[in-house]
């Protein structure tokens, strides 16, 4: 039954993977990406008309990378604007933005989605991207939203080209694991789920939900309420009791081969330095302490002091 219930829990997770694959090269406003490259800055719209904020996405792209029309339209607007050119296309009540970009369209003309409507100029990023807006009125929407392949409402998730070749990468081996029922997150079973709680943030570079950048998530999220327990990983020594600005009240427990456990943001643990526990044990409880926007356990894996996916272990 477990093992069941670890197989269903590391699909949801190779979805999340997948998500995450099909969320870059995947659907649209429309069906239509206007360039293949991922994006490399979110649609962060602002919360008053005269802020700052971005008011579209931005995809990487190569100066001279055709830029397609993301749905059948009417392009109203094809034209230079202080120096960058800009071709909008309306559709019905809803209007695309593509710049900076050399037209190859005129005002007037109407396009099919992906037909190629110019190409990126330099300019909107210092490695090269296309700035792609979506506008309903005078409403900023998101271009990408809600759209992934997977058919699923919710946040697409974004990521940087490199973090792209990596996720793809891992979601390979993942898939061909799973394909051969050898899924190392499905079951392998070394570790114990502290908090017998779904991965609500997986491991590995994302967009931070408090500071708003790319940074490293260095463990999962496991999503668990506040008070509940949280157990032991495996047999091991607790390695240190600490309370710190970011980690809040933090746990660490040394186990065989390498291998020690993190935990991160609870209440309050109820063992001590020093002091041996066994996998199961209840060692603590859930909070909500230190850099964290509400109840979870994050739970990190290192192996003679490197991070790894703690997924690999669960
Ligand atoms: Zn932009
Ligand atoms: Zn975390």
């Amino acid at each position: 039954m477990q093992r069941g219930w670890l197989r269903m829990w590391g699909s949801l997770l190779l979805a999340g993977v997948l998500l995450v694959i099909t969320a870059a090269p995947g659907g649209a406003f429309g069906s239509q990406r206007p360039v293949p490259g991922p994006v490399v800055r979110a649609f962060d719209p602002p919360a008053k008309d005269w802020l700052p904020g971005h008011r579209g996405v931005d995809l990487a792209a190569a100066v001279g990378t055709p830029v397609r029309a993301a749905a059948a339209g009417r392009v109203t607007v094809a034209r230079g604007i202080a120096g960058r050119g800009v071709v909008t296309i309306a559709h019905g009540d809803l209007r695309t933005t593509y710049e900076p970009v050399t037209a190859g369209v005129r005002a007037g003309q109407q396009v099919r989605a992906g037909d190629v409507i110019g190409t990126v100029q330099a300019g909107h990023c210092a490695s090269g991207c296309l700035h792609f807006g979506l506008k309903r009125g005078d409403a900023y929407l998101d271009p990408l939203a809600g759209t992934d392949t997977e058919g699923t409402a919710g946040p697409v998730r974004l990521l940087p080209a490199s973090a792209v070749a990596l996720a793809r990468k891992l979601a390979a081996e993942r898939a061909a694991a799973l394909a051969a029922g050898d899924y190392p997150g499905s079951g392998s079973g070394v570790l114990l789920n502290p908090v017998h709680g779904r991965i609500s943030s997986p491991f590995g570079r994302r967009f931070h939900p408090i500071f708003h950048e790319w940074r490293m998530h260095e463990g999962v999220d496991l999503h668990a309420s506040c008070g509940t327990s949280i157990r032991a990983a495996a047999d091991g020594v607790i390695r240190s009791v600490s309370y710190d600005a970011s980690g809040g009240h933090r746990l660490v427990i040394a186990h065989a081969s390498g291998l020690t456990t993190h935990y991160l943001h609870a209440q309050g643990y109820q063992v001590r330095r020093g002091q041996r526990v066994q996998r199961g044990q209840v060692v603590g409880r859930v909070g909500s302490t230190g850099w964290s926007t509400g109840c979870h356990l994050h739970f990190g894996t290192k192996v003679n002091g490197r991070l790894v996916d703690p997924a690999r272990y669960l």
